[in-house]
């Protein structure tokens, strides 16, 4: 099939299930199926020897060969290797993720022809370190990735299209303010965005990476396995077999009480077999407290943007785990409005991403035409400095959080000696005073600096976000042409190993 036409693909690389969709031959994004015929594929990863086996069928081995599997490899982005040690071997999260794309991209050729680039989201709490490991995923995988764009404001240009924002008449659309609820399977994001004719301006976001469909399973869990040791006095969380069906089923329990009123749950374990019979609101009051933290992070958000419920038009409700009744009951509660329904919660980022990769991909005559995106930054950039009056080290603040991009901040240094051939700034990401509790960037070192400066010589330094979140250095001593410089990262590969992980993913039996 010879193919001159690009084909615009966007990839939701999520932490639970991955999605692709493109631009189909009407112009409309439609999500594409993969190999089994899903539209979701689950992000796991089997290492079955030289082999790498991701979606469905690793989800299937799930209580035979947990040993073997990378779960939600996502969780992990930003880390130097993924916590699980695999045949012995420890891997990168980025090797993982170069899988799960590697699959979906295979499979995505197959259907609708060959491409090579394509559009990947990320959370938009998601930091430069694993902006920058997703970009890398992407090219252990093959995959010329054309851009980064965050899950909310993908979510938001799919909506957008959908209510017709974006067709030519679209420009007359009053302007609107969405917020961007996306409950996941490990991650949670909140979003507030002003939609102005074809500008999407992300005006506050925030988010918990650490919460997700998958705690709500675990109380259903807890709940089954204190049921089963008041019969048995046994555990079954003990038990990795047990354990693994168990969370299975306490999914699957879950997403039952999205539709129905009761569900029973079977636990087997150590040769005893018991049931536990949760209803909906038994299952209501045992997560309460985690419906009340997104409720929190969401007012936090509103607040942020010096905004009330009453100014959002829109709440937008992403993410499967925004089936629950009760979050759509909590939002209704806070807000006093019925979420929009209009798009589909599993398909939206993906098909966002399509869209934005057709903006990209299209003919500079067409791209007036065409929606702006703009985004903040998720997390405030700092460097490290020393407190002179403790002598202690320091976050000074160089892009406060939200700030809309691109930005470019700068901060002068002064050499402290004659002749100073080097200055070492470190950087980190975050809100907090402390450096150590904050995200290393990584740091930079300036090597160029003209020979025989005096003492006090002002470098200054420039942090420039760009739109994707992607950071680059520029330098300047004196009244020298400024440079750009490389920032060395800590738990980021190096182009070598890059390569090395890319040779070995394309090798292995699934390439074509
Ligand atoms: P991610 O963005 O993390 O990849 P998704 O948006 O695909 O995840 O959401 C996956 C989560 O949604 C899982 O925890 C899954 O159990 C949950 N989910 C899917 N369908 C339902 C449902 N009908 N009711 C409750 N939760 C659901
Ligand atoms: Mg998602």
């Amino acid at each position: 099939m010879t193919q001159k036409k690009k084909i615009a693909v966007g990839i939701d690389l999520g932490t639970t299930y991955s999605v692709v969709a493109y631009m189909n031959d009407s112009g409309r994004p439609e999500t594409i199926p993969n190999a089994e015929g899903d539209l979701l594929t689950p992000s796991l990863v089997l290492l079955d020897g030289n082999e790498a086996i991701v979606g469905k069928e690793a989800a299937k081995a799930m209580s035979t060969d947990l040993a073997n599997i990378a779960e939600s490899p996502k969780r992990q982005v930003g880390h130097r290797v993924y916590d699980k040690v695999i045949d012995g071997r420890r891997y990168p999260p980025e090797a993982f993720q170069a899988w799960i794309i590697k699959k979906v991209f295979h499979d995505a050729k197959a259907k609708v022809g060959s491409f090579e680039n394509a559009v990947v989201t990320v959370p938009a709490y998601f930091d430069e370190v694993r902006r920058k490991s997703t970009q890398d995923a992407g090219y252990i995988a093959g995959l010329n990735v054309i851009d980064i764009i965050n899950e909310p404001t993908s979510a938001a240009v799919a909506y957008g299209f959908k209510q017709g924002f974006l067709d030519e008449s679209g420009s007359a659309v009053k302007k609107t303010t969405l917020l961007v609820y996306d409950l996941g399977g490990g991650t949670f994001d909140v979003t507030v965005m002003e939609i102005n004719g074809k500008n999407f301006t992300t005006l506050a976001t925030d988010g918990d990476y650490k919460l997700g469909g998958r705690d709500w399973d675990e109380r259903i869990v807890d709940f089954v396995a204190e049921d089963f040791i008041r019969a048995y006095g046994v555990d079954p969380r003990e038990y990795q077999d047990s354990l693994g069906r168990l969370l299975r089923d306490s999914q699957d329990a879950k997403e039952t009480l999205s539709t129905r009123d009761k569900t029973t749950i079977a636990c087997n374990c150590a040769d005893k077999s018991h049931k536990t019979t949760l209803t909906r609101s038994q299952f209501e009051e045992l997560t309460i407290d985690l419906v009340e933290r997104t409720a929190f992070t969401t007012r936090e958000t509103i607040k942020a943007c010096n905004k009330k419920w009453q100014d959002i038009d829109h709440i937008l409700i992403v993410g499967g785990s925004t089936r629950m009744p009760m979050i759509r009951q909590m939002l209704l509660d806070e807000s006093g409005q019925e979420p929009n329904t209009s798009v589909s919660p599993d398909e939206a980022v993906a098909q966002g991403a399509a869209i934005r990769a057709g903006i990209l991909l299209a003919e500079k005559s067409k791209r007036a035409l065409q929606p702006k995106i703009k985004n903040v930054n998720s997390h405030s950039l700092g460097v490290v400095a020393k407190d002179v009056e403790t002598g202690e080290p320091r976050t000074v603040i160089i892009i406060p959080r939200n700030t809309p991009l691109p930005v470019v901040g700068k901060r002068t240094f002064k050499t402290h000696r004659d002749s100073q051939e080097s200055i070492l700034v470190q950087i980190v990401e975050g809100e907090s005073a402390a450096p150590q509790h904050c995200s290393q960037v990584g740091s930079c070192s300036i090597w160029d600096i003209p020979e025989n400066m005096p003492v006090g010589t002002p470098i200054e330094v420039s942090f420039g976000y760009q739109e994707n979140g992607r950071l680059q250095i520029t330098v300047q001593v004196g009244n020298h042409n400024p440079f750009k410089q490389e920032i060395q990262r800590p738990n980021s590969m190096t182009q070598e190993q890059l390569d090395s992980w890319r040779g070995y993913i394309s090798a292995d039996s699934q390439s074509n």
